[in-house]
C-alpha cells in the first residue's frame, strides 16, 4: 500500500486543504494533521488542480525518434503538469491499425510518467481516401475514442460523413485539422494578410479553416455524431462554433497556448520557430480566441506539442518544418496571460485543461474533481513564481520552443500521476514580504 499526503494545497485556488492518496485513489480531503504517509508533499500556498489532459500532442514515435520519443514526450508532459496526453496518429508507420494503437499504449505504460492515449487515424495512411480500421481500433485494448488525420484535413465530405456515421455508436469523435487544401494552397506557410504580403510569403486565408468547420458542424448535425475542431485559429471559426453550439450541435473545440498569445507580426524576422500550422494570426483573431475560451465556445486548451529536430527546423522560413513545443510551458502561458489579468480563474483552468479534454476524449479516469474517490492525478502550481523559459533545459528531445527567453508567472511545482510524484521542482524558499535576507 502506498500513501501520499499533500499538505495545505489550495484546491482550485480557493480554500487550503490536505489530500491523502492511497494506492492511486484520493481517500481523504480536509485537515489531516497527524495522518501518516510514505511520502509527504508540502503544498503550502500552491494551487492544486486535477492532472492536466492534453488532447493534442505529437510524440514522434515510431519513426522520428530523433525529434521525440514516447519517453522524452512523457517526461515533458509530467514536467508540464499533464497526467494524460493524446498522441496524434501522424507517426511512421501511421497509427491506423489496432496493433499500432496498442503499441503506443504499451510504450506509454512502460514509461509510466503520464497516460499516453493513442489517437487513431481517420483514413489509411492519412491519405484522406479510405477509412482506417476505426472499429478495430475502438475495440482494441487501446480503446481509441479520438480519431484524427491531424497534419492533414479530412477534406473529402463523403469520407468525413462516413467516419462520423461509423464512429457514432462508439461515442468516438473525429478531431479535425480544418484546412481546405484547395483554398490553402500547397506552399502556404503563414497567415494570408498584410504581413504575408509585406514579407512575400505564400499565405493561408482564415476562410480555409472556417469553410471546413462550417461544413463539419453541418455534417455533425446531419449524422448526430460528434466533431471536435483541433487548434482553432480564427475569429470566424469562433463565430461558427458559437452558432453551432446555440443550435445544440455536438461540436467541441480546442485552442493552443500559442494561438492565444502570439501573432503573425512575429514573422517579421523570418524566425522559423514561429512557423506553425495553422499559422499565427493577427491580434483580432487572438482576441476572439480568448473571448471564445472564456465564454465556453472553445472547450479546451491543447498544446499541439510538435517537436522537430534541428535539421528539420533550422532552415529558411519557407523550408522549415511546421510546429512548436508546448507541453512544458502551457500552464505557465495560461497562468501568465489569462489567469493573471482575470480572464480565467483556476476553476476555469481546471475545466479547460483537465475536465473538458478528459470528457471530449472519453477518459473516465482523468479530469475528475479533487475529492474522495477520484483518481490520484493532480498538479500543484505556484501562481506567483516567475520562470524564464530556457529551451536548453527542456525534457523534450527537441528545442523548437517559441517561449525561449520569455518570463512567465505561474509554474508547475509537482505533478502526481496515480498517486506517484512524476515531476517536482525545488520550491523557492518562502520569504516574508519586506524581510531582508
Ligand atoms: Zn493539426
Amino acid at each position: 500500500m502506498s500513501r501520499l499526503l499533500v499538505k495545505g494545497a489550495r484546491l482550485l485556488g480557493t480554500e487550503s486543504s490536505d489530500l491523502l492518496v492511497v494506492d492511486g485513489v484520493i481517500t481523504e480531503v480536509g485537515s489531516l494533521a497527524g495522518t501518516s504517509a510514505d511520502e509527504t508533499v508540502d503544498a503550502d500556498g500552491l494551487v492544486a488542480l486535477p492532472g492536466l489532459v492534453d488532447l493534442h500532442v505529437h510524440l514522434r514515435e515510431p519513426g522520428r525518434e530523433d525529434a521525440e520519443t514516447i519517453a522524452t514526450g512523457s517526461a515533458a508532459a509530467a514536467a508540464g503538469g499533464y497526467t494524460a496526453v493524446l498522441a496524434m496518429a501522424n507517426t511512421n508507420p501511421v497509427t491506423d491499425t489496432a496493433e499500432a494503437a496498442e503499441r503506443v499504449l504499451d510504450l506509454g505504460r512502460a514509461c509510466g510518467l503520464t497516460e499516453v492515449v493513442p489517437v487513431g487515424a481517420v483514413t489509411k495512411g492519412l491519405a484522406g481516401a479510405e477509412l482506417a480500421e476505426l472499429g478495430l481500433m475502438a475495440r482494441s485494448r487501446a480503446r481509441v475514442r479520438v480519431f484524427s488525420d491531424d497534419g492533414h484535413c479530412v477534406h473529402d465530405a463523403r469520407v468525413m460523413r462516413r467516419a462520423l456515421e461509423y464512429l457514432k455508436p462508439f461515442g468516438a469523435v473525429v478531431s479535425q485539422h480544418a484546412q481546405d487544401p484547395r483554398l490553402a494552397g500547397p506552399d502556404a506557410c503563414c497567415h494570408e494578410g498584410e504581413v504575408s504580403g509585406r514579407l512575400g510569403l505564400p499565405g493561408w486565408p482564415g476562410i480555409a479553416e472556417e469553410a471546413v468547420v462550417a461544413r463539419d458542424v453541418m455534417l455533425a448535425r446531419h449524422t448526430g455524431s460528434r466533431v471536435h475542431v483541433a487548434h482553432v485559429s480564427t475569429a470566424g471559426t469562433v463565430e461558427v462554433l458559437r452558432w453551432a453550439k446555440a443550435q445544440g450541435i455536438d461540436v467541441t473545440a480546442e485552442v493552443t497556448p500559442h494561438h492565444l498569445v502570439l501573432t503573425t507580426d512575429l514573422l517579421a524576422g523570418y524566425d522559423p520557430v514561429y512557423k506553425v500550422n495553422p499559422p499565427l494570426r493577427p491580434q483580432e483573431d487572438v482576441d476572439a480566441l480568448r473571448a471564445g475560451l472564456a465564454d465556453g465556445t472553445i472547450d479546451a486548451v491543447a498544446t499541439d506539442h510538435a517537436p522537430h529536430a534541428r535539421h528539420d527546423k533550422q532552415h529558411a522560413f519557407v523550408d522549415a518544418a511546421f510546429g512548436m513545443l508546448g507541453l512544458e510551458t502551457a500552464l505557465a502561458v495560461v497562468s501568465d496571460t489569462l489567469v493573471r489579468p482575470g480572464i480565467l480563474d483556476w476553476a476555469d483552468v481546471a475545466r479547460v485543461m483537465s475536465a473538458a479534454p478528459a470528457r471530449i476524449a472519453r477518459l473516465a479516469g482523468q479530469g475528475q474533481p479533487l475529492r474522495v474517490g477520484s483518481p490520484g492525478h493532480l498538479v500543484l502550481v505556484d501562481p506567483d513564481r516567475e520562470v524564464t523559459v530556457d529551451a536548453g533545459t527542456s525534457r523534450s528531445r527537441s528545442r523548437n520552443n517559441p517561449w525561449h527567453g520569455a518570463t512567465l508567472r505561474g509554474a508547475v511545482v509537482t505533478t502526481v500521476y496515480g498517486g506517484r510524484v512524476t515531476h517536482t521542482t525545488e520550491r523557492e524558499p518562502t520569504t516574508a514580504t519586506g524581510s531582508s535576507l
